[in-house]
């Protein structure tokens, strides 16, 4: 096991994280003080935070110290680049974002004006500087499309019509709770009616995510659709999203109940284009449903597809991988967003499947570099950008676009510093509160909306109220 002692510092949240990117699960002890990666060696580090501002992390054993020669960083960034330079010499590996491990790398890309100081300070990888430095002007390009004064609205379903087995989003699992769906609908219904009446906010962007959203009868569908639009003044200019995710839940009525309310905007997700792929992740379509999907879609005027693909499966290869990319680049939707895969607790795959033997990280990368020049190539540009704890590879999430077309909701939702309202189960609003300084300093007020589907059916109404109360309304 791998001990990491901390002195003169409390910074267990960013060594944690560094941790975590080399060797998964980790335990903290803060009794003694220290953060324990399991499956490290027999070492122990300590990493100490100086008088100087300076952090120097030395290997007990043998006394060698890293430190990095250079500007000094802020206290928490500074303690957890000398624990990445000595990981690195350890194990013999390098992370693409360096020691960066938060999940809005393009925030801090923003504040230091270059790929090049991404690179020299934070030990970026060269193509990973320069993707965070693109995808943080096009970001700040959008959010200066967002008036600060607006609302943007989520809608959340966390259901879907069956779990894939990579599945870390869905909190509900749906063989439990599929028959009451038609009382989440009403639930929710009753939580926009009971808020609307007090919304004095223009609405800049609506985003219907899950879970799958369409995985409603077609009826309940269009009611829900009604109960949005009658209810809350969608202006023609607002950007309105439905996540219709799975093609199998995808019919006619519901692509024409989106277009009657003049919705122009649809997700349709294969997560990878591979028949085998998809039977073995418990995704019961194949690619050729996709395909009709999103011709229907097509046909019906939707004026941005956006496509979902995931490298770093189970079962699949880099090769595979850009074989999607390939064949979701030959239909031409506006928008594809790449995925590196990453786990959670409930994800029922293995620790290694996740973030994969060491062989494989290689490939993923690779792969995931090749994908993104051929989305480049074919005139797509990346305009936003996350990470997530744990993303397997030590990768990031990518949104691409052709033309003007990038999603505003996912750059207000990223950005913390555009408010979002969310509707439904597990909702997260947030008020963000500009302050002096760099964008990562903004202050963030959340009101988290309960989780458990069947005790929001029960109190929707209620948290209609305390949402009014939050947005002072
Ligand atoms: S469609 Fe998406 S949210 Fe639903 S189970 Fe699959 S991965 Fe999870």
């Amino acid at each position: 096991m791998l001990k990491t002692f901390l002195e003169g510092h409390d910074k267990y949240y960013g060594i944690s994280d560094i941790l975590r990117m080399f060797y998964g699960v980790i335990t903290e002890d803060r009794e003694n003080t220290c953060v324990n990666a399991e499956d490290g060696p027999d070492m122990t580090l300590v990493n100490t935070l100086g008088k100087d501002g300076r952090s120097v992390t030395v290997v007990k054993e043998s006394g060698k110290k890293y430190l990095f020669d250079g500007p000094v960083l802020e206290p928490g960034r500074e303690v957890k680049r000398s624990l990445y330079i000595a990981l690195t010499d350890i194990t013999g590996q390098k992370m693409p974002w360096g020691c960066l491990s938060g999940i809005r790398p393009t925030l801090v890309a923003s504040e230091e004006g270059s790929a090049g100081e991404l690179t020299n300070k934070y030990l970026v990888r060269e193509d990973k500087a320069a993707l965070g430095f693109e995808t943080a002007k096009e970001e700040q390009r959008l959010l200066e499309l967002i008036p600060a004064e607006d609302l943007n609205i989520y809608v959340g379903v966390p259901f879907c019509p069956s779990r894939c087995s990579y599945c870390s989003f869905i909190s509900q699992d749906i063989s439990h709770h599929m028959g009451r769906l038609g009382e989440y609908g009403d639930a929710l219904e009753k939580e926009i009616r009971t808020l609307a009446p007090h919304l004095n906010r223009r609405v800049s962007s609506l985003y219907m995510g899950g879970g799958t959203p369409t995985v409603f009868s077609d009826e309940q569908f269009g009611s829900i659709l009604d109960c949005i639009f009658d209810n809350i003044k969608i202006d023609p200019e607002c950007e309105v999203t439905i996540e219709a995710g799975r093609p199998d839940t995808i019919t006619e009525k519901k692509l024409d109940a989106m277009r009657s309310h003049g919705i122009g905007r649809i997700c349709i997700n294969p997560q990878t284009m591979r028949d085998e792929t998809l039977a073995k992740l418990g995704r019961h379509h194949t690619s050729a449903d996709i395909i009709r999907a999103y011709t229907q879609a097509k046909e019906r005027g939707f004026e941005v597809i956006n496509m979902d693909l995931i490298a770093g499966l189970p079962y699949e290869t880099g090769e595979d991988f850009v074989r999607s990319v390939e064949k979701l680049i030959e239909l031409d939707p506006g928008n594809i967003t790449v995925h590196t895969l990453y786990k959670k607790r409930r994800a029922t795959l293995t620790r290694e499947m996740v973030l994969g033997r060491e062989d494989d990280r290689g490939d993923i990368d690779a792969a995931v570099r090749e994908g993104y020049r051929l989305l480049n190539e074919a005139g797509y540009h990346p305009y936003y950008l996350y990470r997530q704890k744990d993303t397997g590879h030590g990768l990031e999430n990518t949104g691409f676009a052709k033309g003007d077309t990038g999603c505003l909701y996912n750059v207000a939702m990223m950005s913390d510093a555009r408010d979002v309202l969310s509707f439904g189960a597990g909702g997260m609003s947030k008020r963000c509160f500009e302050q002096e300084g760099p964008a990562s300093k903004h202050r963030v007020e959340r009101c988290p909306t309960v989780k458990d589907v069947l005790t929001y059916i029960g109190c929707s109404e209620e948290a209609a109220r305390r949402k009014v109360l939050f947005f002072e309304l």
